[in-house]
């Protein structure tokens, strides 16, 4: 399921193409594996959620695993087999996404990994990209569903990092989800400092409004530490109060003090 532009041009600015950007003929990626896995990387966004799939990405690429990487919307099983999944010797299948499949029994999946970030500074993260307006009821109702998929993926969830320990100490993460490769079969563990750096390493795009197709870094993404707050007080505090249940679980605010 290659992408052909990128196969054609080494470039692909569809922000959405669900195809893989990988150099036709590469030869890790010839070869396949008998046991080979499936793994999704669901963290939700703005939580570090391109952090963790890179790191899944790199500990197999390091480790010469053959794996190819996916960004899907809505998995299916037909996307998925369309890719390889459950044929003899394919490669290992690492899935980026967001939402909850409507359909598709996330069971099927070896290893799922997901993120968590307080809901407030979500917010004020996606207000201050321009995502959503500064509008109280547009935020809550896009939170809801955003808090919906999360916790279905999280009830399911092989790991499940807050945004705040990746900020803080990436490298124990890594070692966490090598470990859990490492469970599977794929022996990683040995590759985690390079991994680390390859992954400090990655930049995002500049100059476009389309991701990195392999790393799928959004340019402009980063937000840069020390800005103003958005949303006031009062916004902050509604927040907190209509998303207590989800902040009291991660032990998060519920009020501002
Ligand atoms: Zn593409």
């Amino acid at each position: 399921m290659h992408c052909d532009e990128y196969v054609r041009t080494g470039k692909c600015f569809d922000g959405e193409c669900e195809y893989l950007h990988k150099p036709r003929g590469d030869e890790a990626s010839s070869n396949g594996t008998k046991n080979a896995l499936l793994v999704i990387s669901c963290g939700p966004e703005r939580t570090a959620s391109t952090w963790l799939f890179n790191s899944i990405r790199l500990l197999f690429e390091y480790s010469k695993q053959p794996v190819d990487s996916y960004w899907i919307h809505n998995i299916s099983q037909e996307k998925l087999e369309s890719r390889g999944f459950k044929q003899k010797d394919s490669h290992h299948l690492l899935i980026k996404t967001h939402d909850y499949p409507n359909e598709w029994n996330v069971n099927q999946a070896d290893l799922i990994f997901t993120t968590h970030r307080n809901i407030v500074e979500v917010a004020e993260s996606y207000v201050r990209l321009g995502w959503l307006p500064l509008h109280l009821p547009l935020l809550i109702s896009h939170f809801r569903r955003y808090e919906a998929d999360h916790l279905k993926w999280r009830d399911k969830a092989t790991l499940n990092f807050s945004f705040e320990e990746i900020s803080s100490d990436k490298k124990t993460c890594l070692k966490k989800i090598a470990q859990k490769l490492a469970e599977k079969g794929i022996d990683c563990q040995d590759v985690v400092n390079k991994v680390y750096e390859a992954v400090e390493e990655l930049e995002a795009p500049k100059g476009r409004s389309s991701p990195d197709p392999v790393s799928k870094l959004w340019p402009n993404h980063i937000s840069k530490s020390n800005v103003p707050q958005k949303l006031s007080r009062e916004d902050r505090q509604t927040l907190m109060k209509t998303f207590a249940q989800y902040q009291q679980f991660y032990g998060y605010p519920t009020e501002e003090l």
